[in-house]
Protein backbone atom coordinates (compact mmCIF):
# COMPACT_ATOMS: atom_id res chain seq x y z
CA UNK A 1 0.00 0.00 0.00
CA UNK A 2 1.51 3.29 -1.15
CA UNK A 3 -1.61 5.86 -2.03
CA UNK A 4 -4.41 6.70 0.17
CA UNK A 5 -6.84 7.30 -2.71
CA UNK A 6 -9.94 9.92 -2.14
CA UNK A 7 -12.04 7.35 -3.75
CA UNK A 8 -12.00 3.58 -4.26
CA UNK A 9 -14.49 2.12 -6.98
CA UNK A 10 -15.11 -1.91 -6.24
CA UNK A 11 -16.48 -3.19 -10.16
CA UNK A 12 -16.15 -1.65 -13.57
CA UNK A 13 -19.72 -2.13 -14.65
CA UNK A 14 -22.07 0.51 -15.83
CA UNK A 15 -22.43 2.01 -12.00
CA UNK A 16 -18.84 1.80 -11.34
CA UNK A 17 -17.65 3.49 -14.61
CA UNK A 18 -20.18 6.30 -14.15
CA UNK A 19 -19.07 6.59 -10.77
CA UNK A 20 -15.43 6.96 -12.10
CA UNK A 21 -16.44 9.34 -14.44
CA UNK A 22 -17.99 11.74 -11.93
CA UNK A 23 -15.25 11.51 -9.48
CA UNK A 24 -12.70 12.38 -12.16
CA UNK A 25 -14.82 15.23 -12.69
CA UNK A 26 -14.91 16.16 -9.33
CA UNK A 27 -10.72 15.64 -9.01
CA UNK A 28 -10.68 13.62 -6.83
CA UNK A 29 -8.65 10.55 -6.77
CA UNK A 30 -9.98 7.93 -8.28
CA UNK A 31 -9.06 3.77 -8.13
CA UNK A 32 -11.40 1.22 -10.02
CA UNK A 33 -10.78 -2.10 -9.38
CA UNK A 34 -12.12 -4.72 -11.62
CA UNK A 35 -12.00 -8.15 -11.24
CA UNK A 36 -13.07 -9.87 -14.46
CA UNK A 37 -14.14 -8.05 -17.84
CA UNK A 38 -14.19 -4.46 -17.90
CA UNK A 39 -18.11 -3.21 -18.34
CA UNK A 40 -19.86 -5.64 -15.92
CA UNK A 41 -22.66 -7.70 -17.21
CA UNK A 42 -23.61 -6.11 -19.87
CA UNK A 43 -20.92 -6.80 -21.96
CA UNK A 44 -22.80 -10.22 -22.08
CA UNK A 45 -25.83 -8.83 -24.75
CA UNK A 46 -24.73 -7.58 -27.96
CA UNK A 47 -28.08 -5.19 -28.50
CA UNK A 48 -29.22 -2.79 -25.76
CA UNK A 49 -31.75 -1.08 -27.60
CA UNK A 50 -33.17 0.12 -24.22
CA UNK A 51 -30.54 2.45 -23.09
CA UNK A 52 -31.49 5.70 -23.66
CA UNK A 53 -29.99 7.27 -27.05
CA UNK A 54 -29.90 3.90 -28.98
CA UNK A 55 -31.95 3.27 -32.47
CA UNK A 56 -33.64 0.32 -32.90
CA UNK A 57 -31.33 -1.71 -35.85
CA UNK A 58 -28.29 -0.09 -34.86
CA UNK A 59 -28.12 -0.49 -31.47
CA UNK A 60 -24.86 -1.17 -29.86
CA UNK A 61 -22.97 -3.70 -27.82
CA UNK A 62 -22.88 -3.84 -24.07
CA UNK A 63 -18.96 -4.25 -25.01
CA UNK A 64 -18.58 -0.67 -26.96
CA UNK A 65 -21.19 1.30 -24.73
CA UNK A 66 -19.04 0.50 -21.51
CA UNK A 67 -16.09 0.62 -23.49
CA UNK A 68 -16.43 4.18 -24.47
CA UNK A 69 -17.62 4.67 -20.61
CA UNK A 70 -13.50 3.61 -19.41
CA UNK A 71 -12.03 5.68 -21.75
CA UNK A 72 -14.19 8.65 -20.92
CA UNK A 73 -13.21 7.49 -16.96
CA UNK A 74 -9.41 7.33 -17.95
CA UNK A 75 -9.96 10.60 -19.43
CA UNK A 76 -10.96 12.44 -16.21
CA UNK A 77 -8.22 10.80 -14.62
CA UNK A 78 -9.20 7.59 -12.80
CA UNK A 79 -7.12 4.99 -12.90
CA UNK A 80 -7.98 1.65 -13.48
CA UNK A 81 -6.48 -1.59 -11.96
CA UNK A 82 -7.51 -5.72 -12.06
CA UNK A 83 -7.91 -6.95 -8.81
CA UNK A 84 -10.64 -9.22 -6.89
CA UNK A 85 -11.52 -7.58 -3.08
CA UNK A 86 -11.34 -10.22 -1.07
CA UNK A 87 -11.54 -8.50 2.22
CA UNK A 88 -12.86 -4.80 2.95
CA UNK A 89 -12.15 -2.95 6.38
CA UNK A 90 -14.31 -0.42 5.94
CA UNK A 91 -14.55 1.32 9.54
CA UNK A 92 -12.50 4.76 10.35
CA UNK A 93 -11.68 7.60 8.42
CA UNK A 94 -8.90 5.64 6.04
CA UNK A 95 -10.50 2.18 4.67
CA UNK A 96 -8.64 -1.24 3.31
CA UNK A 97 -8.90 -3.29 0.84
CA UNK A 98 -7.48 -6.52 0.37
CA UNK A 99 -7.04 -8.13 -2.86
CA UNK A 100 -7.08 -12.00 -3.67
CA UNK A 101 -3.20 -11.47 -4.26
CA UNK A 102 -2.49 -10.16 -1.13
CA UNK A 103 -2.46 -6.60 -2.03
CA UNK A 104 -3.73 -3.67 0.05
CA UNK A 105 -5.60 -0.34 -1.12
CA UNK A 106 -6.22 2.47 0.62
CA UNK A 107 -8.86 4.57 0.46
CA UNK A 108 -11.16 7.84 2.23
CA UNK A 109 -14.31 6.52 0.85
CA UNK A 110 -15.44 3.69 -1.06
CA UNK A 111 -17.75 3.01 -3.57
CA UNK A 112 -19.20 -0.33 -4.12
CA UNK A 113 -20.36 -1.21 -7.52
CA UNK A 114 -20.19 -4.85 -7.82
CA UNK A 115 -22.96 -5.78 -9.42
CA UNK A 116 -25.24 -9.39 -8.89
CA UNK A 117 -25.80 -12.08 -11.50
CA UNK A 118 -28.50 -14.36 -11.94
CA UNK A 119 -29.03 -17.68 -10.48
CA UNK A 120 -28.43 -19.93 -13.22
CA UNK A 121 -31.31 -22.28 -14.52
CA UNK A 122 -28.67 -25.26 -14.09
CA UNK A 123 -29.70 -26.84 -17.33
CA UNK A 124 -26.67 -28.57 -19.06
CA UNK A 125 -25.08 -25.82 -22.49
CA UNK A 126 -26.77 -22.92 -20.44
CA UNK A 127 -23.79 -20.78 -21.14
CA UNK A 128 -23.83 -21.37 -24.36
CA UNK A 129 -26.87 -20.43 -25.41
CA UNK A 130 -26.89 -17.03 -23.53
CA UNK A 131 -27.75 -14.47 -25.28
CA UNK A 132 -28.69 -16.59 -28.16
CA UNK A 133 -31.98 -18.10 -27.14
CA UNK A 134 -31.50 -18.42 -23.19
CA UNK A 135 -31.84 -14.71 -20.81
CA UNK A 136 -32.97 -14.02 -17.45
CA UNK A 137 -34.05 -10.41 -18.21
CA UNK A 138 -37.46 -9.94 -20.02
CA UNK A 139 -37.77 -6.03 -20.05
CA UNK A 140 -34.12 -6.50 -21.30
CA UNK A 141 -34.73 -8.95 -24.09
CA UNK A 142 -38.92 -9.55 -24.67
CA UNK A 143 -38.75 -7.83 -27.62
CA UNK A 144 -36.27 -10.30 -29.26
CA UNK A 145 -38.84 -13.12 -28.91
CA UNK A 146 -41.72 -11.74 -30.43
CA UNK A 147 -43.83 -14.04 -32.18
CA UNK A 148 -41.82 -17.10 -30.63
CA UNK A 149 -42.83 -19.43 -28.60
CA UNK A 150 -41.19 -18.75 -24.95
CA UNK A 151 -40.45 -21.02 -22.02
CA UNK A 152 -39.86 -19.59 -18.36
CA UNK A 153 -38.36 -21.32 -15.64
CA UNK A 154 -39.67 -20.17 -11.89
CA UNK A 155 -43.06 -20.58 -9.85
CA UNK A 156 -42.61 -16.78 -7.46
CA UNK A 157 -43.66 -13.47 -8.52
CA UNK A 158 -41.15 -12.36 -10.60
CA UNK A 159 -41.07 -15.40 -12.70
CA UNK A 160 -44.89 -14.71 -13.21
CA UNK A 161 -44.93 -11.48 -13.47
CA UNK A 162 -41.97 -11.58 -16.37
CA UNK A 163 -44.27 -14.65 -18.05
CA UNK A 164 -47.26 -12.47 -18.25
CA UNK A 165 -44.88 -9.37 -19.25
CA UNK A 166 -43.82 -11.65 -22.38
CA UNK A 167 -47.40 -12.34 -23.30
CA UNK A 168 -47.29 -9.07 -25.48
CA UNK A 169 -43.87 -10.64 -27.52
CA UNK A 170 -44.53 -13.74 -27.82
CA UNK A 171 -47.00 -16.37 -29.50
CA UNK A 172 -46.76 -18.45 -26.17
CA UNK A 173 -45.54 -18.99 -22.91
CA UNK A 174 -45.27 -21.47 -21.01
CA UNK A 175 -43.95 -21.65 -17.30
CA UNK A 176 -42.17 -24.60 -16.27
CA UNK A 177 -42.04 -25.44 -12.63
CA UNK A 178 -40.60 -27.99 -10.36
CA UNK A 179 -43.78 -28.24 -8.21
CA UNK A 180 -46.63 -28.80 -8.59
CA UNK A 181 -47.79 -25.25 -7.41
CA UNK A 182 -46.60 -21.90 -7.91
CA UNK A 183 -45.05 -19.83 -4.78
CA UNK A 184 -46.16 -16.69 -6.17
CA UNK A 185 -49.00 -14.29 -4.81
CA UNK A 186 -52.59 -15.66 -4.79
CA UNK A 187 -53.39 -12.15 -7.11
CA UNK A 188 -50.74 -12.79 -9.46
CA UNK A 189 -51.27 -16.27 -10.01
CA UNK A 190 -55.10 -15.96 -10.85
CA UNK A 191 -53.97 -13.20 -13.59
CA UNK A 192 -51.53 -16.11 -14.43
CA UNK A 193 -54.09 -18.51 -14.93
CA UNK A 194 -56.73 -16.33 -16.66
CA UNK A 195 -54.29 -15.49 -19.27
CA UNK A 196 -54.93 -17.66 -22.29
CA UNK A 197 -51.47 -17.34 -23.29
CA UNK A 198 -49.77 -18.86 -20.57
CA UNK A 199 -49.93 -22.44 -20.22
CA UNK A 200 -47.73 -24.49 -17.67
CA UNK A 201 -45.72 -27.63 -16.87
CA UNK A 202 -45.29 -28.65 -13.53
CA UNK A 203 -43.09 -30.99 -11.59
CA UNK A 204 -41.01 -30.39 -14.37
CA UNK A 205 -37.07 -28.89 -14.76
CA UNK A 206 -35.09 -28.40 -17.99
CA UNK A 207 -32.41 -30.88 -18.07
CA UNK A 208 -30.64 -29.57 -21.36
CA UNK A 209 -30.48 -26.86 -23.91
CA UNK A 210 -30.24 -27.87 -27.36
CA UNK A 211 -29.43 -26.44 -30.61
CA UNK A 212 -26.64 -25.23 -33.79
CA UNK A 213 -26.24 -21.09 -33.17
CA UNK A 214 -29.26 -20.81 -31.32
CA UNK A 215 -31.48 -22.43 -28.91
CA UNK A 216 -34.23 -24.43 -30.97
CA UNK A 217 -34.40 -27.67 -28.61
CA UNK A 218 -35.15 -28.62 -24.65
CA UNK A 219 -34.75 -31.04 -23.34
CA UNK A 220 -37.45 -31.47 -20.12
CA UNK A 221 -37.08 -34.02 -17.10
CA UNK A 222 -40.63 -34.75 -15.13
CA UNK A 223 -39.48 -34.74 -11.37
CA UNK A 224 -41.73 -37.20 -10.33
CA UNK A 225 -41.36 -40.05 -12.67
CA UNK A 226 -38.27 -39.12 -14.68
CA UNK A 227 -39.50 -39.17 -17.96
CA UNK A 228 -37.91 -36.65 -20.64
CA UNK A 229 -39.81 -35.15 -23.15
CA UNK A 230 -38.12 -32.93 -26.15
CA UNK A 231 -39.77 -29.77 -27.11
CA UNK A 232 -39.24 -28.78 -30.58
CA UNK A 233 -38.63 -24.79 -31.87
CA UNK A 234 -41.45 -24.42 -34.64
CA UNK A 235 -39.48 -24.72 -37.92
CA UNK A 236 -40.50 -21.70 -39.20
CA UNK A 237 -39.52 -19.89 -36.21
CA UNK A 238 -36.13 -21.86 -35.93
CA UNK A 239 -35.87 -21.05 -32.27
CA UNK A 240 -37.41 -20.74 -29.24
CA UNK A 241 -36.78 -18.47 -26.10
CA UNK A 242 -36.04 -19.94 -22.67
CA UNK A 243 -36.44 -17.31 -19.99
CA UNK A 244 -34.67 -18.27 -16.09
CA UNK A 245 -36.39 -15.87 -13.24
CA UNK A 246 -35.05 -17.95 -10.05
CA UNK A 247 -33.50 -14.97 -8.29
CA UNK A 248 -30.15 -12.91 -8.33
CA UNK A 249 -26.82 -13.55 -6.71
CA UNK A 250 -25.44 -10.70 -5.09
CA UNK A 251 -21.47 -10.93 -3.93
CA UNK A 252 -21.74 -9.20 -0.76
CA UNK A 253 -20.33 -11.87 1.93
CA UNK A 254 -17.42 -9.60 2.37
CA UNK A 255 -19.38 -6.32 2.91
CA UNK A 256 -21.44 -8.17 5.44
CA UNK A 257 -18.18 -9.34 7.33
CA UNK A 258 -17.11 -5.59 7.29
CA UNK A 259 -20.22 -4.30 9.09
CA UNK A 260 -22.37 -3.13 5.97
CA UNK A 261 -26.01 -3.91 6.78
CA UNK A 262 -27.65 -6.09 4.11
CA UNK A 263 -31.29 -6.53 3.47
CA UNK A 264 -32.28 -9.73 0.94
CA UNK A 265 -28.62 -10.52 0.94
CA UNK A 266 -28.30 -7.09 -1.21
CA UNK A 267 -26.51 -3.72 0.20
CA UNK A 268 -29.30 -1.57 2.09
CA UNK A 269 -28.96 1.55 0.47
CA UNK A 270 -31.35 4.17 -0.85
CA UNK A 271 -31.47 6.39 -3.53
CA UNK A 272 -28.42 8.50 -2.10
CA UNK A 273 -26.19 5.29 -2.04
CA UNK A 274 -25.52 5.92 1.40
CA UNK A 275 -24.83 2.70 3.48
CA UNK A 276 -24.76 2.00 7.31
CA UNK A 277 -21.26 2.77 7.41
CA UNK A 278 -20.22 6.28 6.99
CA UNK A 279 -18.09 7.17 3.85
CA UNK A 280 -19.19 3.84 1.80
CA UNK A 281 -21.99 4.05 -1.01
CA UNK A 282 -23.37 1.12 -3.03
CA UNK A 283 -24.19 2.04 -6.57
CA UNK A 284 -26.20 -0.30 -9.58
CA UNK A 285 -27.27 -3.76 -9.13
CA UNK A 286 -26.03 -4.52 -5.39
CA UNK A 287 -28.04 -2.16 -3.65
CA UNK A 288 -32.03 -2.38 -2.95
CA UNK A 289 -33.87 -1.19 -5.66
CA UNK A 290 -36.50 -1.62 -7.62
CA UNK A 291 -35.11 -2.32 -11.23
CA UNK A 292 -31.53 -3.30 -12.23
CA UNK A 293 -30.64 -1.85 -15.46
CA UNK A 294 -28.15 -0.12 -17.03
CA UNK A 295 -29.79 3.42 -16.97
CA UNK A 296 -30.57 2.69 -12.89
CA UNK A 297 -26.84 1.85 -12.07
CA UNK A 298 -25.47 4.71 -13.73
CA UNK A 299 -27.86 7.06 -12.15
CA UNK A 300 -26.73 5.16 -8.60
CA UNK A 301 -22.66 5.94 -10.21
CA UNK A 302 -23.26 9.70 -10.36
CA UNK A 303 -25.12 10.17 -7.27
CA UNK A 304 -22.68 7.95 -5.60
CA UNK A 305 -20.10 10.31 -6.79
CA UNK A 306 -21.53 12.93 -5.73
CA UNK A 307 -22.15 11.80 -2.28
CA UNK A 308 -18.74 10.86 -1.93
CA UNK A 309 -17.53 13.83 -2.90
CA UNK A 310 -19.87 15.98 0.03
CA UNK A 311 -18.50 13.24 2.40
CA UNK A 312 -14.65 14.10 1.44
CA UNK A 313 -15.32 17.84 1.58
CA UNK A 314 -17.61 17.41 5.00
C1 LIG B 1 -27.35 -11.05 -20.53
C2 LIG B 1 -27.76 -9.72 -19.92
C3 LIG B 1 -28.44 -8.80 -20.71
C4 LIG B 1 -28.80 -7.58 -20.16
N1 LIG B 1 -29.43 -6.69 -20.97
C5 LIG B 1 -29.73 -5.45 -20.51
C6 LIG B 1 -30.29 -4.48 -21.38
O1 LIG B 1 -30.55 -4.73 -22.55
N2 LIG B 1 -30.54 -3.26 -20.84
C7 LIG B 1 -30.26 -2.92 -19.54
O2 LIG B 1 -30.46 -1.78 -19.15
N3 LIG B 1 -29.74 -3.85 -18.70
C8 LIG B 1 -29.47 -5.10 -19.14
N4 LIG B 1 -28.94 -6.04 -18.30
C9 LIG B 1 -28.76 -5.68 -16.87
C10 LIG B 1 -27.50 -4.82 -16.71
O3 LIG B 1 -26.41 -5.48 -17.33
C11 LIG B 1 -27.21 -4.58 -15.23
O4 LIG B 1 -28.32 -3.99 -14.61
C12 LIG B 1 -26.01 -3.64 -15.08
O5 LIG B 1 -24.86 -4.19 -15.73
C13 LIG B 1 -25.66 -3.41 -13.60
O6 LIG B 1 -24.51 -2.65 -13.54
P1 LIG B 1 -23.57 -2.66 -12.23
O7 LIG B 1 -22.44 -1.77 -12.56
O8 LIG B 1 -24.39 -2.39 -11.04
O9 LIG B 1 -23.09 -4.17 -12.07
P2 LIG B 1 -22.33 -5.18 -13.03
O10 LIG B 1 -22.59 -4.88 -14.45
O11 LIG B 1 -22.69 -6.52 -12.51
O12 LIG B 1 -20.79 -4.89 -12.76
C14 LIG B 1 -20.20 -5.22 -11.55
C15 LIG B 1 -18.72 -5.45 -11.76
O13 LIG B 1 -18.09 -5.59 -10.49
C16 LIG B 1 -17.09 -6.58 -10.57
N5 LIG B 1 -16.85 -7.08 -9.22
C17 LIG B 1 -17.75 -7.69 -8.40
N6 LIG B 1 -17.19 -7.98 -7.21
C18 LIG B 1 -15.90 -7.57 -7.28
C19 LIG B 1 -14.81 -7.62 -6.37
N7 LIG B 1 -14.95 -8.18 -5.15
N8 LIG B 1 -13.61 -7.12 -6.75
C20 LIG B 1 -13.48 -6.55 -7.99
N9 LIG B 1 -14.48 -6.48 -8.90
C21 LIG B 1 -15.68 -6.99 -8.55
C22 LIG B 1 -17.70 -7.62 -11.51
O14 LIG B 1 -16.69 -8.42 -12.11
C23 LIG B 1 -18.43 -6.73 -12.52
O15 LIG B 1 -17.62 -6.43 -13.65
C24 LIG B 1 -28.54 -7.28 -18.80
C25 LIG B 1 -27.87 -8.21 -18.00
C26 LIG B 1 -27.49 -9.41 -18.55
C27 LIG B 1 -26.75 -10.42 -17.68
Amino acid sequence: MDKIYDVIIIGAGPAGLTAGIYCGRYMLSTLILEKGAVGGQITLTSEIENYPGQLGGGAESGMTLTARMREQAESFGAVFEAAEIVKAELDGDIKKLTASNGKEYCAKAVIISGGAHFRPIGCENEDRFVGAGISYCATCDANFFTGLDVYVVGGGDSAVEEAMYLTKFARRVTIIHRRDSLRAAQRIQEKAFANDKISFLWNTVVESAEGEDVLDRLILKNTLTGERTEIKADPDDGMLGLFGFIGMLPDTDIYKEAGVALKGGYIDAGEDTHTSVPGVFAAGDIRTKLLRQVVTACADGAVAASEAEHYLNA
